[in-house]
């Protein structure tokens, strides 16, 4: 049974056209590997959910964006009193994940809940359980128990767990702090070993072992040999889709920047963040198709 007053929300995005709300699902990931086009299922018009990603990321006010990666999106409502104490406990919620955002708000006035910092922990994980208190803001106009709103986001363990999720999370993190440097290590890293893990696993057979692969991926196919050779030929021979080529470049693109970033300390003169951001967003699809195709596409 679901709660009114405490859900997990809808993860999507609204049709350019007809306005509808389009859950995010691996299925339109499916759609968009095999053709690069995906139908609005309301108004059939044809979307580039690789644009609308695009510029979701830039748009998103109380954190949406993360949902992109599988993060949760969540709602609650809580009562507090004037000049009590409220011991709000998300353990439960976010279980062995953890928050990434939260916000709380009294719409119509009342109390306005304060939120204790007892010690600043050197960590920029937020706590689970966190202490509010319920702060009367003009002490003239007496105020009652108050309804507060909270939204939060948190990312659910499957997302921790999963290095190249986990990684691709921070890169997302990393992009909202201006950190570009930092983006590009994670993002990197993170289609590193999304394409490793896909390339040991797809290249498997009885006639070659383990180690000779690990060898082969290693010191003679060079990432962009990877994906500029043995993929669209797999893909060929094995009848998955190709990754389309603005995403391989892309690809190519991050992992010159990553080269040039950890020789020099710093990005190329010419970087711009439009740039960055295309090689961030491509990184987030290709994570997705490597796992997708494993998983059958
Ligand atoms: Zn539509």
């Amino acid at each position: 049974m679901i709660d009114k007053n405490d859900f997990v929300m809808n993860h999507g995005f609204q049709c350019p056209d007809c306005k509808t709300l389009i859950s995010y699902n691996d299925e339109l990931f499916i759609n968009f590997f095999k053709s690069n086009l995906v139908n609005c299922v309301y108004c059939q018009k044809q979307l580039n959910i690789w644009k609308i990603f695009k510029d979701f990321v830039n748009h998103s006010v109380f954190g949406e964006h993360y949902t992109l990666l599988g993060c949760r999106y969540r709602f609650k409502e809580i009562n507090i009193n004037p000049l009590e104490k409220f011991t709000l406990d998300l353990t439960e919620e976010v279980g062995d994940g953890y928050l990434l955002f939260i916000n709380y708000n009294s719409y119509f006035g009342g109390v306005f809940p304060a939120e204790f910092i007892k010690i600043i922990p050197p960590s920029s994980i937020l706590p689970k359980r966190i202490e509010l208190y319920g702060c009367i803001p003009d002490k003239d106009k007496p105020v009652t128990e108050t309804r507060v709103r909270i939204f939060y986001c948190y990312a659910p363990s499957q997302v921790i767990d999963d290095l190249s999720m986990r990684l691709i999370l921070d890169a997302f993190q990393k992009y909202y702090e201006n950190n570009y440097r930092h983006m590009v290590i994670s993002a990197s890293t993170a289609v590193e070993i999304a394409q490793h893990n896909f390339f040991s696993k797809i290249l498997k057979t009885d006639r070659v072992s383990d180690d000779k692969i690990k060898t082969f991926l290693k010191d003679n196919a060079t990432f962009s040999s990877q994906l500029k050779v043995l993929l669209p030929t797999l893909a060929d021979k094995m009848k998955f889709p190709m990754l389309n080529e603005q995403i391989k470049n892309d690809l190519i693109n991050l992992r010159k920047d990553r080269d040039y970033l950890v020789h020099k300390g710093e990005l190329k003169k010419d970087w711009d963040v439009d740039k960055i951001k295309n090689e961030l967003i491509s990184s987030l699809f290709a994570i997705k198709y490597y796992k997708l195709v494993l998983d059958g596409v």
